[in-house]
């Protein structure tokens, strides 16, 4: 640990059997500059040191049958005691799971708002059951789809909150106008050059004005919104609806 990660406002620590699998792309780009920078750190765990064997077993049969093996309650136990005891604060306890609620623009920006999160990534058919029950484990899913383990699912949990820390992107616009900031998906980006393959750019964005380009944008956003995503597109026009509702008391 460097000592500007020591005093880094956000940590995540990532319980895994694959400690070399970080930072690995958390080293590059953004989520790596902030890294260097000790504006987040990150502490891996080896679960495999916690095993008692001299074999370091980690998994073993299922109970009641199938293919596949199971990672153990006890080594994942001794493992998550170690990180708690290291962390010592109260910060959310995750396992990546399928099964797990989805994760969303809104659980990550509550989850950058911690101080640490312990992510603990499955790997075979995952992990007993009891020690999920016994540290009241919260299970998030990076989507409807099988990985093969939860490293991946923890990376992009990762870089979708250290994104949001202070200092980490440049301008803070930047972040305000993205998918989901307003129950919307963005809308579409063009830049130079001008007319590419004979494809100009909307034509209003070479206008000069502003309020016809918001206007605009928001359009395009809801178009899209509706087109692709009815249950993100049901809750937005829900949300309109308790908003003018709201203000219509108000007045
Ligand atoms: N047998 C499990 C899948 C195990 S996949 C099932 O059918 O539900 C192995 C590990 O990969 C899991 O323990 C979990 O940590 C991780 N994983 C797989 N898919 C994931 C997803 N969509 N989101 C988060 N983690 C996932």
């Amino acid at each position: 640990m460097t000592d500007a990660a020591d005093g880094a406002r956000w940590r995540a620590w990532v319980l895994t059997l694959f400690p070399e699998m970080f930072p690995g792309p958390l080293r590059h780009s953004l989520a790596g500059t902030a890294l260097e920078k000790g504006l987040w750190a990150l502490e891996t765990v080896d679960i495999r040191a916690f095993a008692g064997d001299k074999h370091r077993t980690v998994d073993d049969a299922p109970f009641g049958g199938g293919a596949g093996m199971v990672m153990r309650p006890d080594v994942v136990d001794a493992a998550l005691r170690f990180a708690r005891g290291r962390c010592g604060g109260a910060g959310p306890l995750i396992y990546l799971s399928p099964r797990g609620r989805l994760l969303t623009q809104e659980r990550v920006k509550a989850l950058a708002g911690e101080r640490e999160v312990i992510l603990l990534c499955g790997r075979f058919e995952g992990v007993d059951q009891r020690v999920l029950d016994a540290h009241e484990v919260e299970e998030l899913s990076v989507g409807d789809y099988v990985l093969s383990g939860g490293e991946p699912a923890a990376v992009a949990l990762i870089d979708a909150c250290v994104r949001l820390l202070p200092g980490v992107v440049g301008r803070r616009e930047s972040l305000d106008e993205e998918s989901f900031e307003e129950g919307l998906l963005e809308y579409p980006h063009y830049t130079r050059p001008n007319l590419w393959q004979g494809r100009a750019v909307p034509e209003v964005l070479v206008s000069g004005n502003h309020a016809a380009i918001r206007a605009w944008r928001r359009k395009q956003a809801e178009d899209i919104t509706r087109e692709r995503r009815a249950d993100l597109w049901a809750r937005y026009v829900a949300a309109a609806g308790r908003d003018k509702e709201q203000k219509q008391r108000v007045d």
